[in-house]
């Protein structure tokens, strides 16, 4: 089964897991720090936090920045749910800005909008969360200058564009942002099986985070006023344990050191798509790229409208499933899900955008190790059904 997402792995990477498992730390060992320093080192953070998960990443991201009741934090509709899931976790109020019909992320123009209309209702609204889909940077300019001028606080939640590049730079992404989150999830631009990180350039923030990152506890004699000994340890906040393995850590160090070779496929591999489709099916929408950005392509999402064929998606998607071929769709519109409708109020008509980018949309196989006979063997089963 060809599927829209998958790891590459190669024996280094094994080698690399199999050394920690003969050592002495599985955990809370001396690869968890390389590993920090390592994402240090590639995306330019002061500091860095590895974590079990990017929704972790998220949760410790909206405590440690303060979040509660009566805060409202604005983000897309298009996502996955972790983005919205965090801002619940911290008890504040998420509210839902449509994308832009270009780049699929969040439209800069009706997030002012949206912050202009809370404040002068009398909400407190604190952050925005930008969402790089798909591995397409926001337009961050436009949303830092809106936080700058409305004094709200800029996350990035870029788990899908690990790698891509804005304004010809790969480390844009605290360049903008106060606070960057990844995942490391295996259909990410690069794998710890499961994992994930907060990036900041703020010593608070990243202290927050490592102390809810273990149970809110604080060992250090410096740190404690009454430090009775080598046992000693104190509780100050209620955390979790949210931390990542050692032998995770080590595949991480090791998948980094191949992102941009990765990140190369991933480009080679949308460019085939593109160049098939444009000659073969040019009624399928391709994803574009603003003229300032490089493409991650965690995904490759086409957008068919199905209007106009005699098939429709759920037959299509069973056709090709059929086929050997396993497509998804990213993502159904956040609004749409019972929880958010029955919460707070959200309904279907509310961000037109969205849903017929939802309607659309169908996120082919793209990932490194999709060989060109498998690519060839999407692009005509696509061509079979959707000519
Ligand atoms: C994968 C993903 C997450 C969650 O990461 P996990 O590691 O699966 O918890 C959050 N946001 C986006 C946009 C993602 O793609």
């Amino acid at each position: 089964m060809i599927s829209y997402g998958k790891q590459t792995l190669d024996k280094t990477d094994i080698d690399a897991v199999i050394e920690v498992l003969n050592g002495a730390w599985l955990t809370q060992g001396p690869f968890v720090k390389k590993f920090e320093d390592d994402l240090k080192k590639n995306f330019k953070a002061e500091y860095v936090c590895a974590v079990s998960n990017g929704t972790a990443a998220l949760h410790l991201t909206a405590l440690a920045l303060g979040w509660g009741e009566n805060d409202y934090v604005i983000l897309p509709p298009i996502t996955f749910l972790s983005t919205a899931n965090c801002i619940v976790y911290a008890k504040a109020i998420p509210v839902f800005v449509d994308i832009d019909s270009y780049t699929y992320c969040l439209n800069p123009n009706l997030v002012e909008e949206k912050v202009k209309y809370l404040r002068k209702n009398g909400k407190n609204v604190k952050a925005i969360i930008g969402v790089d889909y798909a591995g397409h940077p926001c337009d961050w300019e436009s949303l830092r200058s809106i936080a700058d001028y409305y004094d709200l606080i800029l996350v990035n939640d870029n788990c899908h564009a690990i790698g891509a590049e804005y304004k010809n730079d790969f480390c844009y992404s605290l360049k903008y942002a106060d606070v960057v989150c990844h995942s490391y999830h295996p259909v990410k631009p690069f794998t710890t099986g499961e994992g994930g990180a907060v990036l900041t350039n703020n010593s608070f923030i990243d202290k927050k985070v490592r102390l809810l990152r273990t149970h809110g506890v604080i060992k250090n004699p410096k740190e404690i006023d009454h430090f009775e000994g080598p046992w000693y340890y104190e509780m100050v906040d209620i955390g979790f344990n949210y931390r990542i393995t050692d032998f995770q850590c080590a595949l991480g160090s090791n998948q980094l050191k191949k992102l941009k070779k990765f990140l190369k496929r991933r480009r080679q591999i949308a460019l085939k798509y593109k160049n098939a489709f444009r000659k073969k099916i040019p009624e399928i929408l391709l994803p574009k790229c603003a003229n300032d950005i490089n493409h991650g392509y965690h995904l490759f999402p086409i957008l068919v409208d199905f209007d106009n064929y005699e098939i429709d998606k759920v037959t299509f998607f069973r056709k090709m499933y059929n086929t050997g071929i396993n497509l998804q769709v990213h993502y159904i519109p956040l609004h749409f899900q019972p929880f958010y409708m029955e919460n707070y109020g959200y309904k279907k008509g509310d961000f037109i955008v969205a849903e017929e980018f939802y309607k659309k949309e169908i996120s082919l196989p793209i990932y490194p190790g999709l060989t060109n006979k498998e690519l060839s063997f999407v692009i005509d089963s696509i061509n079979k059904y959707l000519k």
